[in-house]
């Protein structure tokens, strides 16, 4: 599988939380070898050979990224809007968003602020307040967005970036978290439905992470695994701290999690996951991250408990409109869990849970 295509159309689908249609053609598209199901939510589920006496793991990323959503269109044709994920205010003014309209297409617009012409001393010192930004499509009434732009309330609206290669496999492009994880489950699935492994792997792309986990909560009541792993784009901290406490680096490999604000992931299976690892000479770097979550914190607590361990792809400024992330990272995290898929089976799960093993 072409990892930079896949990676490349993934990153330029639309998908905000709950909008999640345009990235889910894309994962149809690469996935069309495997049995693709989805539920109420949007949920999308994919498996291959299905043996009942084998345990299942599941497999999943978030669909969703980071985006808004428009609230309500002003006499002067400015649109207000709200935040769908963790915005930081200084991060939103002065980009370019799409917002799709009533017949499915996408309108440009500018996040505009008060143009510092305008602003008082007082205006220019104080701290920019989400709620008071607008967007304009370059209409000048709200008739005009409501009947040549065509654009509702409720309409969703995303980042407008594209994707593109830099020197040494670094890649530019939006919603880097989580369209790293989206191409990194389909190409597992992909690749594992041509071998015979001691496990079932159902691969969950699972909608709204941004906007709490919620996908997740329905996707693991239908995957019920008894084993998890979660991929996702870590925020890359390398930047901003010495090279000592820096958790997630671009090239360094891929990032095994030991906890985070959502889960502390079981030590059994990130024990198992670093002898594999070391045996394949496949890099990783480890993080005890402070805050941050992924979809974990509710797979760990599904179906009786779930180990789960979570591998992800460092990125540059996640939750902004622009993100870097490194190919060759991507492909160690692709090489560590075909790894890892080939040795699990009902044993190596006993193994891991065992209390002389895990500690
Ligand atoms: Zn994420």
């Amino acid at each position: 599988m072409d990892s930079k295509k896949l990676i490349e159309e993934l990153s330029n689908a639309y998908g905000a939380p709950g909008f999640e249609e345009e990235v889910l053609d894309v994962v149809a598209k690469y996935s069309e070898e495997l049995k693709i199901e989805s539920d109420t939510m949007n949920n999308m589920y994919l498996t291959s050979n299905i043996e009942e006496e084998k345990p299942t793991i599941m497999i999943d990323s978030h669909l969703d990224e980071v985006a808004f959503m428009v609230q309500s269109i002003e006499k002067n044709g400015l649109i207000k809007f709200v935040t769908l994920g963790g915005w930081i205010a200084t991060n939103v003014p002065a980009h370019t968003v799409m917002i799709r309209n009533s017949d499915n297409e996408y309108i440009k617009g500018i996040v505009a602020s008060k143009p510092p012409h305008f602003m008082t001393k007082a205006e220019r010192e104080k701290q920019i307040d989400i709620n008071e930004l607008r967007i304009d499509v370059g209409a000048s009434s709200r008739e005009e967005v409501i009947e040549t732009y065509k654009i509702p309330l409720g309409a969703p609206i995303v980042p407008d970036v594209r994707f593109e290669m830099k020197p040494k496999n670094i890649m530019m492009g939006k919603a880097f978290d989580n369209r790293l994880g989206c191409a990194a489950v389909i190409e597992t699935l992909v690749n594992s439905s041509k071998k015979d492994l001691g496990i079932n792997i159902v691969g969950t792309l699972s909608v709204q992470e941004e906007v709490g986990l919620r996908g997740a909560e329905v996707s693991a009541k239908k995957a019920k695994p008894d084993l998890a792993i979660v991929f996702e784009a870590s925020p890359a901290d390398e930047q901003f701290k010495d090279e000592n406490s820096a958790q997630a680096a671009l090239g360094k490999g891929v990032q095994i999690r030991h906890r985070d604000s959502s889960c502390i992931y079981h030590p059994g299976f990130i024990k198992f996951a670093k002898e594999i690892a070391d045996t394949n000479n496949i890099k990783y770097q480890e993080a005890v991250r402070l805050s941050g979550g992924t979809n974990a914190g509710k797979i760990h607590l599904s179906n009786n408990g779930v180990p789960t361990l979570a591998l992800s792809i460092p990125s540059r400024y996640i939750h902004t409109h622009y993100n870097y992330a490194s190919l060759d990272d991507y492909k160690e995290a692709i090489k560590l869990v075909e790894k890892l898929l080939e040795k699990l089976n009902w044993d190596e799960i006993k193994k891991m849970n065992n209390k002389f093993y895990r500690r």
